[in-house]
């Protein structure tokens, strides 16, 4: 059996960032990827240009049961120490709005650096490594298809349950109930709505067509675009609101964020009075939006010009506008859920060096954690932070 001192499973953003801290303090690594591919989620990540943090991460952008176990590994490998990390090997990148950043060409020029890293650094990278088992006595023993090793430190950094078909598979649950660590319930986050219904024929009909929305789901809300889709609501701002969403829970879209819609109504009505509602908002809304919400919001007053239309309808009308209630039927579930939300219970974890409080040498880090980034570059960078937490310690 093959002595080694670090075995990290899971070849994802996490596990590389963590075998590389990790080499570069000497100890000896061996990274086992279960696919034929290491990095997979990153090569599919940002539409192909993997969005590898975001400048404003901070530890209100994330998700947890615990709000504040984020905020150490975060603050000891910032969005900058990422960023110095893309300069140092020349990978051209860009900001897109709200503090985004991007490589210019492809993800693989993130993979491409890991990958030199590790080399630069000796760590050991096997993939087809599938059917782990590990079992603990003095040591870790992990044994798989590709060989049996032993280790002190084991870092678990297999993901979450997202995107099947990319390899995500619940092992990391399974490995952390296997030492009786509590898991909080996971669920899928940053995932597009499916409706029901009359509404879902309207967003058959309006499938394709976005317009900029605030949606709030719980007490949570994001303002950014809504898109209607064959299958019911997604764009940026239902990708965010739905890691804030509860099943049966409605959520309230603003058509109009910081438009007074009462204003804008009752100006128009002085200064147009022989326009329709219609053809005033496709002002500020798409036309074949706003052809679906007459037949809602002022079926009586669908041809009738503005001077004609009481002033409380139009009060009406603007709240209804800024108040839009919709029931979302479900999400679409891991299929294409960019994160999982929940995970291995932060109690059961060190925040600093994220090692199992109860199982000595045992770590867990990245997405398999119950912490969840909102949209934007801030999943990676708990990826990051949280490998390179464990890779100075194992
Ligand atoms: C479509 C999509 C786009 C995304 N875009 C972005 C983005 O632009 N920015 C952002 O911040 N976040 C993005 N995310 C989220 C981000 O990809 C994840 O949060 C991040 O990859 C988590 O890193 P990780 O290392 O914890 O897990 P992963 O990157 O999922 O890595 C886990 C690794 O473990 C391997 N593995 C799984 N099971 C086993 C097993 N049993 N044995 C051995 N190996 C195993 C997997 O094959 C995989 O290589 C996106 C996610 C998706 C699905």
């Amino acid at each position: 059996m093959e002595q080694i001192d670090v075995i990290v499973i899971g070849g994802g953003a996490a596990g590389l960032m963590c075998a590389i801290a990790a080499g570069q303090r000497g100890r000896r690594v061996l990274v086992l990827e279960g696919s034929n591919k290491v990095g997979k989620k990153i090569l599919m990540s940002g539409g192909g240009r993997c969005n590898f943090t975001n400048t404003h991460t901070e530890p209100s952008r994330f998700i947890s049961s615990n709000p504040h176990f984020c905020k150490s590994a975060l603050s000891r490998y910032t969005q900058q120490d990422f960023v110095n990390l893309v300069e140092k090997h020349r990978i051209p990148y860009h900001e897109k709005a709200l503090g985004q950043l991007f490589c210019d060409d492809s993800s693989r020029d993130i993979i491409a650096m890991l990958l030199r890293e590790c080399g630069e650094t000796g760590v050991s990278v096997v993939t087809d490594a599938d059917q782990i088992a590990v079992s603990h006595k003095h040591e870790y023993t992990v044994r798989c298809s590709r060989g049996s090793f032993s280790c002190s430190s084991l870092v678990v950094a297999t993901g979450g349950l997202s995107i099947p078909r990319m390899g995500a598979s619940d092992f990391g649950y399974r490995l952390a109930r296997q030492f009786d660590l509590h898991i909080t319930e996971t669920r899928p986050g940053l995932v597009p709505f499916t409706v029901t219904g009359t509404l879902h024929e309207l967003c058959v009909r309006l499938s394709g067509v976005s317009c900029r929305a605030a949606v709030t789901a719980g007490n949570t809300t994001f303002t950014e675009d809504l898109l209607f889709t064959h299958r019911g609501l997604s764009g940026p701002v239902i990708l965010q609101a739905s890691s804030y969403w509860s099943p049966g829970e409605d959520i309230i879209i603003d058509l109009l964020p910081g438009v007074e819609a009462t204003e804008l109504l009752l100006g128009a009505k002085r200064t147009r009075p022989k326009s329709l509602i219609r053809v005033l908002l496709s002002d500020v809304l798409p036309k074949a939006l706003v052809a679906e919400l007459q037949t809602l919001f002022w079926p009586s007053y669908q041809h009738s010009p503005l001077a004609e239309v009481p002033d409380e309808s139009l009060r009406q009308l603007a709240h209804a506008l800024h108040c839009w209630s919709i029931r979302p039927a479900a999400t679409e579930g891991y299929r294409t859920a960019e994160v999982t939300l929940g995970g291995v219970h932060t109690d059961e974890l060190s925040s600093k060096t994220l090692e199992s409080k109860r199982q000595p040498g045992l770590y867990f880090i990245g997405e398999l954690v119950d912490v969840s980034g909102q949209l934007g570059g801030y999943n990676f960078q708990w990826a990051w932070s949280s490998g390179q937490a464990a890779g100075q310690v194992v």
